[in-house]
């Protein structure tokens, strides 16, 4: 059967040279960091060539790398780190409505704790004004928190007129970047954030390791406590082989950025015009221009975003609804409502994501299985 993988939002496949330099530190090369003996100090060194390599890829200074267990991890640490590090009870933080659940989630937990959140709406593309972060912004205000891209409909948000409001009222600002960082450039200072959370299997790297930027100066606490490693940042034996793979992850996605970004978006772009000239009733969600490359989010009107996913994976299609985490919920994303989208028009959601993989033969087959799905679906199910 014929497949084609265009789910790359959701996870992405490890480079064959991630793999390859993983390899050895799952077997021969496994000292722990910490001891003093020569096995121990090849693990130590190369956790630090990993840090360089990985602060490298965005504008940033190696020591103000830690590297964690991925996006979830890093964005629960930029929050409650950056809360429980400031005096009192007294914390407020500023987010947008259409941040991923590891964002979402912890302001939630944080609100349990007795901080207060207030959480912005974004426009119809789902992008978020400058402005409206301004206006939340109080007094007691620690920390803003604003995703780069977002993972369901691409939209890339104006991030350095967000770190120009934040700077101006001396609140720091937490970027989660996991889908934007090695498919687009990202660049510390340009950006003017503060604090920046990546992940390695979205940079075709391996999964659970990734990392969080930390700008020297910003007070920020670990929230995972025990021995010194990750200067005491983050505790517990550190995953050499997943770092290594992220830093192989982080050299690779730094040669060839441009080119192959306008290779994807060349073909997304064909993917796109191609189901609105063949399939009526659908409409690019998200930003028509201000996106991730690699994305297109479909509403397709009168069927289930699931059912046409099913039906596409019984022809070798992967494509899903949305983020992963929302996949196997009824309820409509809350991103999607948060645009303001209709619920019943909510559930029609198809997301594709394409990679450095993707090839126009994937594309083509795409174009010629979906029509014919759609259309089956819905006869079968006239809304
Ligand atoms: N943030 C965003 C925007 C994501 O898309 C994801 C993954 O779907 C995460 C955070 C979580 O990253 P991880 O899977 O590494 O925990």
């Amino acid at each position: 059967m014929r497949t084609a993988y265009l789910d790359h939002a959701a996870t992405t496949p490890p480079l064959p040279e991630v793999i390859e330099a993983m390899k050895p530190y799952l077997a021969e090369r496994f000292g722990n960091p910490s001891a003093l003996y020569a096995l121990g100090r090849d693990s130590r060194r190369v956790l630090e060539e990993s840090r360089e390599k990985v602060a490298s890829l965005i504008g940033a200074m190696p020591d103000e790398i830690v590297f964690t267990s991925g996006g979830t991890e890093s964005d629960n640490m930029a929050l409650l780190g950056v809360l429980l590090a400031g005096e009192g009870n007294g914390g407020h933080i500023v987010t947008t409505a259409v941040e991923h659940h590891a964002i979402l989630e912890t302001v939630r937990f944080l609100e349990r704790l007795g901080y207060r959140a207030t959480v912005v709406g974004v426009d119809s593309t789902g992008m978020v004004d400058p402005d409206d972060i301004r206006k939340a912004i109080r007094a007691e205000t620690v920390l803003a928190s604003v995703m780069h891209a977002n993972n369901e409909v691409g939209t890339v948000e104006p991030l350095r007129r967000v770190a120009d409001v934040c700077r101006e009222a001396g609140v720091y600002l937490h970027s989660d970047t996991v889908q934007t960082v090695g498919n687009i450039p990202v660049d510390v200072d340009e950006l003017g954030v503060d604090m920046l959370s990546m992940s390695g299997h979205k940079l075709y790297g391996p999964k659970g390791a990734g990392a969080i930027y930390v700008r020297r100066g910003t007070r920020v606490s670990g929230i995972i406590h025990g021995g010194e490693q990750e200067r005491g940042m983050r505790a517990g034996t550190e995953n050499i082989a997943g770092i290594v793979g992220l830093a192989a992850a982080a050299a690779a996605a730094a040669r060839g950025m441009e080119s192959r970004g306008e290779r994807i978006a060349g073909l997304r772009n064909r993917l796109v015009d191609g189901i609105l000239s063949s399939v009526e009733g659908v409409v690019l969600n998200g930003h028509p221009e201000v996106r991730l490359p690699n994305n297109a989010h479909l509403g397709i009107e009168r069927v289930e975003g699931e059912a046409v996913c099913l039906h596409l994976d019984a022809v070798g299609i992967c494509a899903s609804t949305g983020s992963a985490c929302t996949s196997e919920e009824l309820e409509p994303s809350h991103v999607l409502l948060a645009m303001g989208i209709a619920p019943l028009k909510a559930h029609g959601s198809v997301r594709f994501t394409l990679g450095r993989g993707t090839t126009l033969e994937e594309i083509e087959y795409v174009l010629q299985e979906l029509p014919p799905i759609v259309e089956r679906l819905r006869a079968m199910a006239p809304l």
